[in-house]
């Protein structure tokens, strides 16, 4: 007998439906305000459209039918109007070439080829056709070819960037599948809403230039970025969120505020904190440093290198080798014998592992002979291997088993034995290493736990240049790093401290809306370091910890790192959108690498556990989040410039000069605008600069001794005496003001 396929739906409810009957016909069999509502549906935990037919199958399937309520219904209805709006630009703009489509994070875009290049002024003109497509609320038909086929049919159209990708990666398959709409026909898996009139409301924001699959030695292409949604009030909401961030954009605060630089001199992804931006950090480090010494913190100060034997022990070399600076080795030949190494293991490789390898070739200066004409994976490994026996040639090095090896792979192994044990050094990819050889450098009781090690550590990673982004992605970076070694009984106690920490700075900061994660262990998996009882104690505090602290929370099995359990905080800013900011991460593995102890009481050597926290993160981060969080509008106790004050005219300039002097005294960070600009464009400067108070000074105020007062926000607060004046910002920093 034929199975009869049966579907659970999500309220666990179970239908039986002969085999074929399609999901938007189940949905009608629901109800009809459920069909009509109806986008697209998650069948056996994938997203497919309506239309498709149910398989017989033994199991019963898992179905969702989903409505506009649900993101996954967002992103179908923004890639199906990636195609309204590529059909609209091969109207307008005849043999247009298309390559990818896809949605992204708040929309999508679509790669194109235009014979004519596409310009903004272009944007209104084909936003028009694209109306026209939505009204037609033609359907989007699926069918199905073979590879032969469907490449005849691409080839048909003319679009030369779909048949590429069906020879170089689609033929794999047995059949192509496309979406016709229209007139219009897309090479796509789909899936795509039921027809274009559910397209409420669309936007074409912006074009840019893009490669070919992203790859920079293909060809360049225009990259067209629109939105959509099903609403046009979603829409103009998302439009105001967008103008709102870009106003915030700590990129563009940064450079007008003079906050911070980047210079391609000193390098992609290193910060350059400038004056105003140092000052900032110095008060928010001194204000968390303060905090730390009350709970009992030592500070400590460490290098910003180590030896590579050191992150061998620990782990995060070379295994992180990836996403680091290239060790500085002492041997001048292991440099090159390390990306050889890398390269020989690496084998058969994907096309983002071969641009990545390509990089680290270009940034050590290497170049193999002939690797860059090399066609094929098997000649380019070739390449790599005779060049690898050309070099231990040349250096005379000795390298135990390199000849005797059978193949490609035997050398590779040939190559990390040498390499594992050559000398040299690595920048500092983590601070626990050092930190852990402070706690080995003395004898450790139960007495001297918890240990807490302190430090504003500057770590860095080799991000891809492509996910640099001002203070937010860097390559160099400084943590507010602490490494607490405790007692596994301590652990609780620990974390509750540290939750609580964070929790005070961020609500000194204003920042109240967050949430935690809390990464649990998967279970029945063995891939974890530590027993099981700890492993259940250690969760079950975090739990208990974060739920006695009334916290908004999700636990999440799997997500725990393999050495612990974790929290990671995400707060969410003043126009919604969420920062994931550090984590606290309970280990087991370290302590065991390092082999860690303590005398007991009952004098028995023991294992302590370790404690990574980092709540911010890291400072760059941090500031990053900050300046979008106040707009760059810092609040009194953190801004640079806390006032500034504007005499009317260059008359009451030496009694400006007089109270600039006094509240200098007093440790504030007071300037004076003494150009001979008018008292108003005095004010909209300092406005621009967004500098809390302006001090407006001239006859009346000299008199009296005193200034007028203009609040950033508050406006005109009329003339109070210097004294007043003293009294009232000592007080604003005392309480750590907001406004
Ligand atoms: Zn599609
Ligand atoms: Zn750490």
């Amino acid at each position: 007998m034929r199975p009869v396929p049966v579907v659970t739906l999500p309220d666990g409810s179970q239908k039986t439906v002969a085999a074929g009957t399609t999901l938007q016909a189940i949905a009608e069999s629901i109800g009809k305000r459920l069909a009509q509502a109806a986008i697209a549906c998650r069948l056996d935990g994938t997203i497919v459209d309506l239309t498709t037919p149910l398989a017989e199958k033994t199991e019963p399937h898992t179905l969702q039918i989903l409505t506009d309520k649900d993101q996954d219904a967002l992103e179908v209805l923004r890639h199906s109007c990636a195609h309204v709006m590529a059909r609209a630009v091969v109207r307008l703009f005849p043999g247009t070439q298309l390559a990818f489509g896809p949605p992204i994070e708040n929309g999508f875009y679509y790669d194109i080829d235009s014979p004519t290049p596409i310009r903004e002024e272009d944007f209104p003109r084909i936003e028009a056709e694209m109306a026209k497509i939505v009204a037609m609320a033609e359907p989007f038909e699926r069918f199905e070819r073979t590879v032969p086929q469907g490449r005849e049919l691409v080839a048909g159209m003319g679009q030369q960037y779909k048949i590429e990708h069906i020879d170089e990666e689609l033929h794999r398959f047995g059949s192509l599948s496309f979406y016709r709409q229209g007139e219009f026909i897309d090479l796509c898996r789909g899936p795509h809403i039921p027809h274009a009139g559910r397209i409420g409301a669309f936007k074409i924001l912006s074009i840019a230039g893009a490669y070919w699959k992203n790859d920079s030695n293909r060809k360049q292409l225009q990259r067209l970025y629109a939105t959509a949604f099903f609403t046009q009030k979603d829409l103009d909401e998302h439009i105001k969120r967008m103008e709102e961030a870009k106003k915030r954009d700590h990129r563009l605060l940064g450079k007008q505020l003079a906050l911070f630089t980047i210079s391609q001199q000193v390098g992609p992804g290193l910060i350059l904190w400038m004056p105003r931006g140092a000052l900032v950090r110095g008060i928010l480090e001194n204000f968390i440093k303060d905090e730390l010494l009350r709970l009992g913190y030592l500070p400590v100060y460490t290098p910003n290198i180590g030896k590579l034997e050191l992150y061998r022990t620990s782990g995060h070399f070379p295994y992180y080798r990836d996403s680091q600076f290239p060790p500085l080795y002492q041997h001048p030949a292991a440099q090159a014998l390390d990306l050889i190494q890398h390269r020989l293991v690496a084998g058969e490789l994907t096309l983002e592992k071969e641009q990545e390898m390509e990089k680290f070739l270009a940034q050590a200066s290497l170049s193999i002979p002939g690797y860059l004409e090399a066609k094929t994976q098997a000649e380019k490994l070739a390449l790599v291997d005779d060049f690898g026996r050309d070099l231990i040639a040349k250096f005379q090095v000795v390298v135990h088993g390199y000849d005797s090896a059978k193949d490609r792979a035997g050398r590779a192994r040939a190559l990390l034995t040498w390499l594992e044990n050559q000398e040299g050094y690595l920048l500092k990819p983590m601070n626990c290493p050092h930190h852990i050889q402070i706690y080995k450098a003395e004898p450790r009781s139960y007495r001297d736990l918890p240990l807490r090690l302190a430090e504003f550590g500057t770590v860095y990673r080799y991000e891809q240049t492509g996910e640099l982004s001002g203070m937010t992605r860097v390559r160099g970076f400084t943590q507010d790093d602490a490494h607490l070694f405790m007692t596994p009984e301590q652990v609780e106690d620990e974390l509750h401290k540290n939750i609580e920490l964070v929790l005070f700075v961020l609500k000194t900061l204003g920042l109240n809306d967050y949430r935690v994660r809390i990464g649990l262990r998967a279970k029945n998996s063995d891939k974890y370091v530590g027993s099981n009882e700890d492993w259940d104690t250690a969760e079950a505090s975090l739990i208990k910890v974060v739920k006695a602290l009334d916290m908004r929370y999700t636990a999440e099995e799997g997500e725990a790192a393999f050495y612990g359990p974790k929290i990671d905080f995400v707060v969410r800013d003043c126009i919604g959108r969420e920062w994931q900011l550090g984590t606290v991460q309970l280990d087991y593995n370290l302590p065991k690498r390092f082999d860690l102890e303590y005398a007991g009481s009952d004098n028995q050597s023991h294992r302590p556990v370790m404690i990574h926290r980092a709540p911010f993160g890291s400072m760059e981060r941090f500031m990053g989040i900050l300046i979008e969080h106040f707009a760059g509008a810092f609040p009194f106790w953190l801004a640079p410039e806390q006032a500034r004050i504007l005499p009317v005219s260059d008359k009451f300039n030496d009694y400006a000069k007089s109270v600039e002097a006094r509240l200098r005294e007093h440790g504030f960070r007071i300037a004076g605008d003494y150009s001979s600009d008018k008292v108003g464009a005095k004010i909209r400067q300092a406005s621009l600069d967004k500098i809390p108070f302006m001090l407006v000074v001239g006859d009346k105020e000299q008199q009296a001794g005193g200034v007028a007062v203009r609040h950033r926000v508050k406006g005109d607060q009329g003339m109070i005496t210097v004294d007043a004046l003293i009294a009232q910002m000592e007080q604003n920093v005392k309480t750590r003001a907001l406004d």
